[in-house]
């Protein structure tokens, strides 16, 4: 049972969970809590740091970020002891959380769940502190942002659990994001394979890592809410979705708004020059998305990528000065651009999605300025300002609203 930052944000909601354990092992289930910080606390840590230098070093960052954590461990705990329960906090190198040892993004290696099985042994529950790591040199480390939904799911993995439960403030996973899409729906059951595209095109419930993980190990994974009852989405693998009734070829629809696009405009159309102008990105770390090249006229042709808009100082930048040197005449930045997407593990066996989805976005008069696709995901570079438009014209079109809402009729 993970539960997340708003989940453990006041004392009253640290007793909360301390009840849902107690009611969950009362089941007759061993159980084991993994607790992110304290809603906010991350940020205002890293907020301390900075005050330090703009770049804090990286060792002792962790050593601070991880104290978030050790705070709710010990707290859950205790919130157990005052309910009547037995309950014992476990640190990530008291775990044996192995990690290697890039500070402030490290992975996991190796997981020791004994300590945690000895716990759950005696009859307590184990509440371990997620996000935080130990290397092999004994330094702390942390997983990243949001790195505790990996280290649910990988302590679910090395102790064999039934399922990895992922307490959070929202009710699951969303056919789309409801703020930008009222009729969005909360889905039942999801793929991992659909998670991991969802959650690398936007969807901010997992950490793409923990889906990663979930599936290597075939982890179920059961998202829901601490407020609540209510069943929430369960990621799975794909042979266990029974979609049957409402088999859906398209599973949700995604939009990343953090991309920008760049257009070099007539570069020399010969061998090598594609490589010389995505090698030298590569060179200063900045991860391109999509690219497109077209059909040459003559001995020049464009060249269109896109970049996270954080990138996009320093790809201009590097653009102006390699640009002369493979004949380019000039270079346009589009940052109003947002990233839609299709997503579906239908898409593998029925052809024309791609084909409908550009139809519904021009039926709205959205032009499509770039298109990518994968076995299970299509995705077009649209005007930031359709967003909304072209998000619920693709939810409605693939069949996704909702169908408890009724609409006014039409008068
Ligand atoms: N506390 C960490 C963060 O805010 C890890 C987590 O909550 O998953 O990123
Ligand atoms: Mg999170």
């Amino acid at each position: 049972m993970k539960f997340g930052g708003t989940s453990v944000g006041n004392v009253d909601r640290i007793r909360n969970v301390a009840r849902r354990c107690l009611a969950t092992q009362a089941a007759g289930h061993d159980v084991v809590v993994i607790v992110s910080a304290m809603a906010g606390e991350t940020n205002r840590l890293l907020g301390l740091a900075h005050e330090f230098g703009e770049i804090p070093d990286a060792r002792e960052m962790d050593a601070l970020a991880a104290t978030g954590e050790q705070v709710t461990s010990a707290l859950t705990a205790m919130a157990i002891h005052q309910l009547g329960g037995q309950a014992r906090s476990l640190l990530g190198h008291q775990v044996r959380v192995v990690t290697d040892s890039a500070f402030t993004k490290a992975r996991i290696r190796t997981i020791d769940g004994s300590r945690i099985t000895e716990v759950n042994k005696q009859g307590a529950i184990a509440v371990v502190a997620g996000f935080q790591g130990v290397d092999d040199a004994g330094n702390i480390t942390t997983l990243g942002r949001g790195g505790s939904d990996t280290s649910a799911v990988a302590i679910a993995a090395a102790i064999g659990a039934d399922v990895c439960e992922i307490f959070t403030d929202v009710d699951g996973v969303y056919t789309t994001d409801p703020n930008v899409c009222p009729l969005a729906r909360k889905i039942n059951k999801i793929s991992y394979e659909e998670m991991l595209e969802l959650a690398s095109l936007g969807a901010k419930v997992l950490q793409i890592r923990s889906v990663e993980i979930a599936m290597k190990y075939g982890v179920p994974v059961h998202v829901r809410s601490s407020f609540s009852d209510a069943e929430g989405t369960l990621v799975t693998s794909e042979d266990k979705l029974d979609r049957d009734m409402e088999r859906l070829v398209v599973a949700g629809v995604a939009y990343d708004k953090n991309e920008a696009k760049v257009t070099l405009r007539e570069v020399q159309d010969t061998p090598g020059v594609v490589a010389r102008i995505f090698g030298a990105l590569a060179d200063k770390n900045i991860s391109v998305d999509m690219i497109i090249q077209n059909v040459s006229s003559g001995a020049a042709t464009d060249v269109t990528f896109t970049v996270a808009k954080a990138d996009l100082p320093r790809a201009k930048a590097l653009i102006a000065e390699i640009g002369p040197a493979v004949g380019m005449k000039d270079f346009v930045v589009d940052d109003s651009i947002v990233k839609v997407s299709i997503v579906g593990v239908g898409m593998r066996s029925h052809a024309g999605i791609a084909a409908k989805m550009f139809s519904l976005l021009a039926g709205e008069g959205i032009n499509i300025q770039a298109i990518s696709t994968s076995e299970i995901k299509v995705s077009c570079i649209v005007a930031a300002k359709y967003t909304e438009l072209a998000v619920r014209a693709l939810h409605t079109g693939f069949g996704l609203d909702r169908k408890d809402v009724h609409e006014e009729p039409a008068t």
